[in-house]
């Protein structure tokens, strides 16, 4: 029987559409969106002002913490406004707003860049993806540098490059490993060697044969093993390709890297290649743009910052009329509510579905089927979960377990009454998070 973890389920692929095209560059947008703010909600300084002219690769905005990354100008022009602005995650935040001028005016290379990258010494490779502001590209958005500096024990015991993409629809990361091996390659060596990990594992969804046979072809030695994945979802979760792979739980309220285990994704592998080889920091991202709601579905390469509407425009337009807009795939994305949202450097597809294909049906009645409880593959209580949420039972809710919760929808999707499950250990999640322990 193939590595795997319990719970899960098996998902329409549905991903032939953009699996077979490869990645094409979209036409530089006439102005980027770049947040000052991450995924986690912590904040970097502006280190630029209104009205000032800056140059592709310049930064824009510093941090000085280990739980944020250094932002870069994605292209040159000047800077138009700093203000709070949409983003996917459905949050306003402070954002550079810089217009286009046209040209592609680079800052000479910020860290220096090098033919041989696999000579540098490992204090300079961190170095260099601390300076780059490399975020984690498989949609946690996590600085790639703070998890090697986070590492509980050194050398990590295994490093993980996580190319399983389990989401239906969405084929970035499938395709940077048939497009840019590599660079792919070499990033896993370069994050290797950064790490001093033991043991080194591609793993990849036993779907994405061709991808792993190309990888097989550039690895160049055997000391990166590639292990297929059964394609069960949610297999690309952290947690579960830990469990997976090495057989090890990673104890609720930690990350892997806090036990000695580095994951990282795919596409970050391929990002900190080109970030240690060139010396500039990431200024692009593969973004598989999908769904019966796009004229012309593919993966594209493209600067961040680029607003959602720019990207659909780039890829033909909606087909038909617009029903939902999805930033990652259709089980864990996030609906978009407004379309001047950036890519950012987690973003890794844009979902596009139609008006009918948008709605969700009206809950019934539970019938204790504990389906639900079948697929959690993180042996929650869902159905639980829910009525605690709705009745505001938070200290009930944090008891049976709901903080551990990977939001993978497992539970919503397999409801036969089509409860909605998820939404509800959400706001329970929210509400435990933001609850004083001393409050009533
Ligand atoms: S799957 Fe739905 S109907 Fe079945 S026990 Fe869970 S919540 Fe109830
Ligand atoms: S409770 Fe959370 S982890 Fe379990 S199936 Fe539902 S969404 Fe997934």
């Amino acid at each position: 029987m193939k590595q795997s973890f319990p719970g899960g389920i098996w998902l329409p692929s549905l991903k032939q559409t953009t699996a077979e095209t490869p990645v094409q560059p979209i036409t530089a947008p006439e102005r980027v969106v770049l947040p000052l703010i991450h995924a986690s909600g912590n904040a970097v300084s502006a280190i630029v002002k209104k009205g000032e002219s800056v140059s592709m690769g310049q930064k824009i905005g510093h941090s000085d913490g280990p739980s944020t990354a250094h932002v870069h100008a994605s292209l040159s022009g000047t800077v138009e406004r700093i203000e709070p602005w949409p983003q996917v995650t459905g949050l306003r935040g402070l954002s550079v707003i810089i217009q286009s001028d046209g040209m592609t005016r680079r800052v000479d290379s910020p860290t220096g860049g090098t033919s041989d990258p696999i000579q540098l010494s490992s204090a300079a490779i961190r170095a260099t993806l601390l300076e780059s502001g490399l975020l984690g590209m498989g949609g946690a958005g996590f600085p790639t540098a703070a998890k090697l500096g986070g590492l509980a024990k050194e050398p990590a015991q295994c490093l993980i490059i996580n190319g399983s993409e389990c989401e239906p629809y969405l084929t970035a990361d499938e395709r940077v490993m048939q497009d840019y091996p590599d660079d792919v390659i070499l990033g896993i060596k370069l994050l290797a060697k950064a790490s001093g990990a033991e043991r080194v594992v591609l793993a990849i969804e036993d779907s994405k044969k061709e991808a792993a046979s190309i990888m097989h072809r550039h690895r160049g030695s055997d000391r990166i093993e590639i292990v297929l994945l059964p394609s069960k979802y949610p297999q690309g979760s952290e947690k579960q390709l830990v469990k997976a792979l090495t057989g090890r739980e990673v104890p609720s309220n930690q990350l892997p890297h806090q036990i000695g285990i580095l994951v990282h994704n795919v596409s970050t592998a391929w990002a900190a290649a080109r970030v240690v080889r060139t010396g500039f920091p990431p200024l692009e991202r593969i973004v598989t743009v999908t769904g019966p709601g796009i004229k012309q579905p593919g993966n594209y390469l493209v600067p961040i910052g680029t607003q959602l509407s720019d990207l659909i425009d780039a890829a033909g337009g909606f087909a038909g009329s617009p029903g939902k807009v999805v930033v990652g795939g259709p089980m864990m994305g996030i609906a978009q509510a407004d379309l001047r949202a950036p890519v950012t450097q987690f973003v890794n597809g844009v979902l596009l579905l139609p008006e009918e294909q948008s709605s969700y049906p009206e809950p019934i009645a539970c019938i204790k089927c504990a389906r639900c409880v079948d697929v959690c593959p993180v042996f929650l209580l869902p159905m639980r979960l829910e009525a605690y949420a709705m009745n505001k039972r938070w200290d009930d809710a944090a008891m049976f377990g709901a903080e551990d919760c990977i939001e993978c929808g497992c539970c919503t999707y397999i409801c036969p009454s089509k409860r909605h499950l998820l939404h509800w250990i959400r706001i329970a999640k929210e509400r435990i998070a933001t609850t004083p322990d001393d409050a009533d």
